[in-house]
């Protein structure tokens, strides 16, 4: 889509610091991290939103998210991972095409959210 940001990433009409990249996906640091080393993942070609998405697409995501998971591991020492997936402005989604945050988490990270609700 002419108009989407993440579209123009893929395209490298905008910079972005890729850390992974194939045929389908691509993996890049989020710009306003939330935590060092949030990443996001996203397919190549524009879906949105998850309910919209082919099965094997989804796939390819959460299949990518997880070599992230443990490069952020490996590279950080991260002890855990949130990885999260926003849709619908109601949910938070602020980029419409469909994006997996993978987010390496630190006993001490400051962050004392915790995303389940309960
Ligand atoms: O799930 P949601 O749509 O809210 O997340 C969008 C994410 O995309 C944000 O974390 C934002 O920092 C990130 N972003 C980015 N690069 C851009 C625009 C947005 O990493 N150029």
């Amino acid at each position: 889509m002419s108009d989407c940001i993440f579209c123009k990433i893929v395209e490298k009409e905008i910079p972005s610091t890729i850390v992974f990249e194939d045929a389908d996906v691509l993996a890049f640091m989020d710009i306003g991290p939330i935590v060092k080393g949030h990443a996001l993942v996203i397919p190549k070609q524009h879906h949105d939103p998850v309910t919209e998405t082919p099965d094997e697409v989804l796939a390819k995501l959460f299949l990518t998210a997880k070599k992230i998971a443990k490069a952020q591991m490996n590279a950080f020492g991260a002890q855990g991972v949130n990885i999260m997936q926003n849709n619908g402005r109601a949910a938070g989604q602020e980029v419409e095409h469909i994006h997996v945050h993978v987010i390496p988490r630190f006993e001490e990270d400051g962050h004392h959210w915790n995303w389940n609700p309960k």
